[in-house]
C-alpha cells in the first residue's frame, strides 16, 4: 500500500483522499484549520448560522453523472433533502415583484404579462434556457487510466450539446451586461444581472439557468457545513486519517519526486504528493525553489479572481413570508471599494430550519469583486476595522430601505473581506472561484506537474470558472492520473449509492 499525502481537506482534498483510499493507497490529509471544508463551510454567529459557499449544487440531480461523484464522496446520503427552488430570485420593481422562475415555461409566460414588448428576446431566452437544460457537467477518466467502472460520456449527453455549440459561442462573445440589454424591461434587465454578475460571460448566465430548469441545482439540507462533513466523515470511515491544524509549509521535492511534506517543522515520508489548495498559492509557497511549470505560468498569467465581501445579517423577525432570493433597485448607486453597485441582493435563510433562533431569520449578501488590493491597503493604515463598520452600517441600511419589518430588528452583521477568505484559506487573493468574462476561453490544467513526479494538483484552480463540481472533479482526476503513472486500477465507485 503506497502512501499519499493530500495537502488540505477543503471539497478537492477529501476527493482525492476518498477516491485515493478506494484504489487502496494509504492516505493522510494535513489542513491547517481545525475544521474540513475550506471555502465551502457556513458559521455561527450569536445563534445565527450564516452559509457561506453553497448557493446551488451542479451535480444535485439524479440525472446528472457528477450526481454519483457527490454520492461517492458522501456529500449527497440518501437521507440527505435537496431543496430545489421554483423561483430563483425575485426583483422588486417600483413595488412589482418579478420573478425568475426555474421553470422556463413559468418564466415565459411571466416575463410575456410583464413586458409584452420584449415577447422576441423573451421567447428567445426560454429557448436557449430549455437547450442549456441538455447540458450536464461530463465525468471523464483521463486517458491512460485503467478503471474499475468505465465512465465514457453517453451518446445522449454528446448529441444534447451539439445545439448549444454555436449559441454558446455566441454567448462567450458577450457579456452578461451587453446581453441583458436586449431587454427593454429594466427590471428583466436587473434580474439578470443578479444571476451570475454583470461582467461574466453570457454563457455562464444560460449555464446556470439551464442547469436549475433542469432541477439539477439544488441546496443541499444543512448546507456546505454538513455536506463537507459528511464527505469527512467518509474518509474517515474508510480508513484515511485527517491531521488538523497542521499547515504544511512544503513539499519535499528529492530526485525530481516529491517524496513528502514539511508540517510543524517534521519531515513526514509520503510515495506521492496531492496538493488541493489554491494551485497559485501552492507553487509561490510550497516549495523550496519556484515550480518551473509552464502551465502554472499561463495560470499565474491568465487567471482573473472571483473574490467578493460576505455579509451575514441576523434579523429578529420571521421573514419566511419574503422569497429565498431578494434583489432591490437603490436609490443611489453605491460605490464600494471601487465596485459600483446598482442594486442589492439578499438570500434569505428564514425557509430553513435552525439558521436562526425561533422567530429570526439570517439573511446573507455578497458584494462582488476583487477588492483584496483595498482590503489590504485598509489592514496595513489600520483601518481595516473601521472599513468594516462601515460596510456594516452601509448594509444595516440597506436591509432596512427594503425590509420594513427589519427596522431596529438587525442583531448581527459579520462582514468576511477576501483578507479572510485568504487567511481562512490561503486561496490567492481570497478569491474562490476564477472569473470569465466575455471572450476568455475555458481553460483545463494538468492535474499533474511536469517536473516533478509523484506530484498531482487538485481544485477548483485548476478548470475555469471553477467550484464545487470542478473541485470534487479535480480531486478523482489527481487519483486517476497517480493510478495511471503507477499501473494501478483506479477503483471510484461510480454506480453504487453510498451512505
Ligand atoms: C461566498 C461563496 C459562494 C460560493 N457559491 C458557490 C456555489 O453556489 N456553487 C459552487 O459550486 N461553488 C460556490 N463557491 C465556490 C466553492 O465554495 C469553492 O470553489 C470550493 O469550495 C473550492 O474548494 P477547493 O477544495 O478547491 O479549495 P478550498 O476550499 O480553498 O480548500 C483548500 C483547503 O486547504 C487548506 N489549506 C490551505 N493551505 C494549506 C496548507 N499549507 N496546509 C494545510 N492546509 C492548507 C485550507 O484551509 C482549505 O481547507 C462559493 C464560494 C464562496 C466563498
Amino acid at each position: 500500500m503506497k502512501k499519499v499525502i493530500v495537502v488540505g481537506a477543503g471539497v478537492a482534498g477529501m476527493s482525492a483522499g476518498i477516491y485515493a483510499l478506494q484504489s487502496g493507497f494509504d492516505v493522510t490529509i494535513f489542513e491547517q484549520h481545525s475544521l474540513p471544508g475550506g471555502n465551502c463551510t457556513s458559521w455561527k454567529r450569536k445563534g445565527y448560522l450564516f452559509e457561506g459557499a453553497l448557493h446551488w449544487l451542479t451535480g444535485s440531480s439524479k440525472d446528472s453523472s457528477l450526481y454519483q461523484v457527490w454520492r461517492n464522496v458522501g456529500a449527497i446520503k440518501d437521507a440527505t433533502n435537496i431543496y430545489i427552488k421554483d423561483i430563483f430570485y425575485t426583483y422588486y420593481h417600483n413595488g412589482q415583484a418579478i420573478h425568475l422562475y426555474c421553470d422556463p415555461d413559468r418564466l415565459e409566460r411571466h416575463f410575456l404579462e410583464i413586458s409584452p414588448e420584449d415577447a422576441k428576446e423573451i421567447k428567445l431566452l426560454c429557448k436557449d434556457v430549455r437547450c442549456f437544460m441538455k447540458v450536464s457537467v461530463p465525468v471523464l477518466d483521463v486517458k491512460g487510466v485503467k478503471v474499475r467502472h468505465k465512465n465514457k460520456m453517453g451518446m445522449s449527453m454528446l448529441l444534447g450539446l451539439l445545439p448549444i455549440l454555436p449559441k454558446m459561442s455566441a454567448y462567450d462573445k458577450m457579456s452578461v451586461l451587453e446581453y441583458s440589454q436586449r431587454f427593454q424591461h429594466p427590471g428583466i434587465r436587473a434580474l439578470l444581472l443578479n444571476v451570475v454578475g454583470a461582467n461574466l460571460k453570457a454563457s455562464s448566465l444560460f449555464f446556470t439557468l439551464g442547469c436549475v430548469a433542469s432541477g439539477d441545482g439544488g441546496y443541499l439540507e444543512g448546507g456546505s457545513l454538513v455536506m463537507t462533513q459528511n464527505m469527512s466523515k467518509r474518509f474517515i470511515e474508510l480508513g484515511g486519517k485527517i491531521e488538523y491544524s497542521s499547515h504544511v509549509e512544503k513539499v519535499i521535492v528529492e530526485d525530481d519526486k516529491a517524496s513528502g511534506v514539511i508540517v510543524k517543522g517534521q519531515r513526514v515520508d509520503a510515495d506521492a504528493v496531492i496538493i488541493a489548495i489554491d494551485t497559485l498559492t501552492a507553487a509561490e509557497k510550497l516549495f523550496e525553489r519556484p515550480l518551473n511549470e509552464t502551465w502554472i505560468e499561463k495560470m499565474r498569467k491568465d487567471i482573473k479572481f472571483m473574490a467578493c465581501t460576505f455579509i451575514g445579517i441576523g434579523v429578529e423577525t420571521d421573514l419566511s413570508s419574503l422569497p429565498q432570493g431578494l434583489v432591490f433597485p437603490v436609490e443611489r448607486p453605491f460605490t464600494f471599494a471601487g465596485e459600483t453597485f446598482y442594486t442589492f441582493s439578499l438570500n434569505n435563510y428564514a425557509h430553513y430550519k435552525d439558521y436562526a433562533p425561533k422567530g429570526c431569520s439570517a439573511l446573507t449578501t455578497c458584494l462582488m469583486g476583487d477588492t483584496y488590493a483595498f482590503w489590504k491597503g485598509k489592514k496595513e493604515s489600520g483601518e481595516y476595522e473601521m472599513e468594516k463598520e462601515k460596510l456594516a452600517k452601509l448594509i444595516i441600511s440597506l436591509v432596512e430601505q427594503n425590509i420594513p419589518q427589519a427596522s431596529g430588528k438587525i442583531a448581527v452583521v459579520d462582514v468576511a473581506t477576501p483578507l479572510t477568505y485568504e487567511r481562512y484559506c490561503g486561496t490567492k487573493h481570497g478569491s474562490w472561484m476564477t472569473l470569465q468574462e466575455k471572450g476568455d476561453k475555458s481553460m483545463t490544467y494538468p492535474s499533474v506537474s511536469d517536473t516533478v513526479k509523484q506530484l498531482y494538483f487538485a481544485g477548483q484552480r485548476l478548470q475555469t470558472p471553477g467550484g464545487l463540481p470542478v473541485a470534487v472533479d479535480t480531486g478523482r482526476k489527481a487519483v486517476q492520473y497517480l493510478c495511471r503513472d503507477i499501473d494501478t486500477i483506479f477503483q471510484g465507485k461510480m454506480n453504487e449509492a453510498v451512505n
